[in-house]
């Protein structure tokens, strides 16, 4: 089993276009062959704060409990752990100016184990002004004796229930938040102890306990145990954020047709009240895409029924494909440049170029913000998934 990235799904967001273009999180797409002999993992290993793995130290708010090497109970205080010269070092902070109270406490070992102690959770971050709330318990180690990793040892249900309510603005539907619980499961599904699962850049967003919110519970509670199927195999898990009018199949990531029915396109016409609907014309300095991307602007050979780009072409002689280029523009030039992969690149008169883009996100699978419409003229989460997922069904673990 191999589970592994591709991208991208734009987060939706009640903050209005400019705040959701910064709210890009990475939706999980499984490149495995399709198999349904999984069984659901009781547990999950989360990398934490992938975005800012080079930090050398962790700020916690207390209490929290460790428990390996040696059990130890921290009170309702601030705290810093670093990794120096072969021990952890925690640090009691000041609670107003964050200056240490008393030299550090050194330990030395392999790894910390933290554990709740009170709350159901820990509340642990990068910097002091951005702490997060996690469920289950937190491992800390240094791999190379300077940085400091974190993970999160995190039951599969709450992981499922934050990653629904990472991924979903508050005012989304029960039915849209159950049809997503049904995917983020199946995907889940998927996972053995040697995936490394992060919180943003290659799986999908999990922004811990305080995305737990009670309908996103609820969703999950209603859906607990289901699984999404194509014929008795797992069907392969995509969403993203708004597909403005239509979804493409998997072809856009390989360059095939897609030979499995629950793989398709389908017209959309559900996602019109998000922001991504209409179509946005960002300038792009030719010299900065000619330095950056590529020396000429591309011929677009083929599209799929969606319209969106398939194969292109250089004056050079060179190929690739349309999810390529727009993959290597947000990444170098930010997302916000072409926030879906309907995009097209042209000459503007004033002899720079312009770059036009519907949609949210690569558009395979569900339209989350589809979802959110259909759910809102009273389908049901299986119906929506049936939608988007064509001839699958919904099915329980046994
Ligand atoms: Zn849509």
């Amino acid at each position: 089993m191999n589970s592994d990235v591709v991208l991208v799904f734009m987060a939706k967001s009640r903050f209005g276009l400019n705040r959701a273009l910064t709210l890009i999180a990475l939706a999980i797409l499984l490149t495995a062959d399709i198999n349904s002999a999984n069984a659901a993992p009781a547990q999950l290993v989360v990398l934490l704060f992938q975005a800012d793995l080079d930090s050398d130290r962790v700020f916690l708010d207390g209490p929290f409990a460790i428990s390996k090497p040696n059990s130890q109970h921290f009170a309702p205080r601030h705290y810093q752990i670093a990794y120096k010269n072969g021990y952890f070092e925690i640090t009691e902070l000041n609670q107003q100016l964050g200056k240490p109270q008393r030299p550090p406490q050194k330990i030395r070992a392999p790894f910390l184990l933290l554990e709740t102690a009170g709350p159901r959770f820990i509340s642990i971050g990068r910097r002091k002004d951005k702490i997060r709330r996690y469920f289950g318990a937190i491992r800390l180690s240094s791999p190379d004796g300077k940085k400091i990793e974190c993970r999160n040892l995190v039951s599969r249900r709450d992981y499922v229930t934050c990653v629904v309510g990472s991924e979903s603005p508050p005012e989304f539907p029960v039915e849209a938040l159950k049809a997503l619980s049904v995917l983020i499961q199946t995907a889940s599904l998927r996972y053995n102890p040697e995936d490394r699962l992060n919180d943003t850049t290659e799986k999908q967003a999990y922004m811990g306990a305080d995305y737990a919110r009670p309908e996103v519970i609820a969703a999950v509670q209603q859906t607990w145990g289901q699984k999404l199927l194509c014929g008795d195999q797992l069907v392969p898990i995509y969403f993203h954020g708004t597909c403005a009018g239509g979804t493409s199949s998997s072809e856009i990531f390989t360059g095939k047709k897609s030979k499995l029915a629950c793989d398709k396109a389908v017209i959309c016409k559900h996602c019109s009240d998000s922001p991504f609907s209409k179509t946005l014309i960002r300038p792009l300095a030719a010299s900065e895409f000619e330095k950056r991307i590529a020396p000429a602007l591309p011929q677009v050979q083929t599209k799929d029924s969606s319209n969106r780009p398939l194969q292109l072409s250089y004056p050079n002689g060179k190929t690739e494909t349309g999810y390529q280029l727009w993959l290597r523009i947000g990444q170098t030039m930010g997302w916000g440049l072409a926030p879906g992969t309907r995009f097209e690149l042209s000459k503007s008169k004033n002899g720079d170029y312009e770059i036009r883009s519907n949609g949210a996100g690569h558009g395979v699978g569900l339209c989350q913000w589809g979802s959110q419409g259909l759910a809102k003229k009273g389908w049901d989460y299986r119906k929506i998934l049936q939608f988007y997922f064509p001839s699958s069904r919904v099915g329980q673990e046994s």
